[in-house]
């Protein structure tokens, strides 16, 4: 599956706020979008006005930088949303957040997502006790996600630890710090997420 492999600073700066792609530097005065507030590219700095089309691609752009996600597989997620019973934009974030790589980087195993994404498909985690190396797998409610026993010296993965234990963990998952494994507890509710996205202009964007 392709992935985005460009500088992370220039999407953040991009949609035009933090978006935390790369870990503990997001939270420094050298975050990119600290030290130039304005889109990368030679016209980033006389942007106009944006019309509705422009608002509802840049709301979808900014989830998708967000997880990691590229365009087809991003409308594979809408769609399954769609087909769900409930609120589609929400549906569509939930199942994001579900995504393997998200939550481990959730729990504190990784800095980022994409540090996430990487040490999954390196194959250092478990989920229910089974090898998983596929960053899009989907958790359910009550999955265990654990590292495995030979990936426990990883210093990436210590270090992303402390880094959020210190920050703390969302309500939605349970961790043991000590055994390096984890909990999908629940499906996280929109509020928990905290995005700062309007999810509704995604829906409006492919409706058309
Ligand atoms: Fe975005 Fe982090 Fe770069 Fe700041 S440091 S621009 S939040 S990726």
């Amino acid at each position: 599956m392709a992935r985005y492999t460009g500088a992370l600073c220039r999407l953040c700066r991009r949609e035009g706020e933090k978006l935390f792609l790369k870990g503990t530097r997001c939270y420094t005065e050298k975050c990119g979008i600290e030290r130039r507030k304005y889109a990368p590219g030679q016209h980033g700095q006389g942007r106009g006005k944006l019309s509705d089309y422009g608002i509802q691609l840049r709301a979808k752009q900014k989830v998708r930088r967000i997880y990691g996600v590229m365009e087809n597989q991003f409308r594979i997620y809408f769609k399954k949303a769609s087909m769900m019973k409930g609120i589609t934009g929400e549906l569509l974030l939930q199942l994001l957040e579900r995504r393997l790589d998200n939550v481990v980087y959730r729990m504190g195993f990784a800095a980022n997502r994409r540090e996430a994404r990487q040490l999954v498909k390196h194959g250092h985690f478990l989920v229910n006790g089974r090898s998983s190396d596929i960053p899009s797998h989907i958790l359910r409610p009550g999955d265990t996600v654990e590292v495995k026993e030979a990936s426990k010296g990883l210093q990436a993965v210590s270090e992303s630890l402390s880094i959020a234990e210190h920050r703390g963990f969302p309500g939605w998952i349970e961790i043991d710090a000590q055994g390096l494994k984890g909990k999908f507890v629940r499906i996280p509710t929109r509020d928990e997420m905290q995005l700062p996205v309007q999810e509704q202009l995604i829906v409006e964007l492919y409706s058309k």
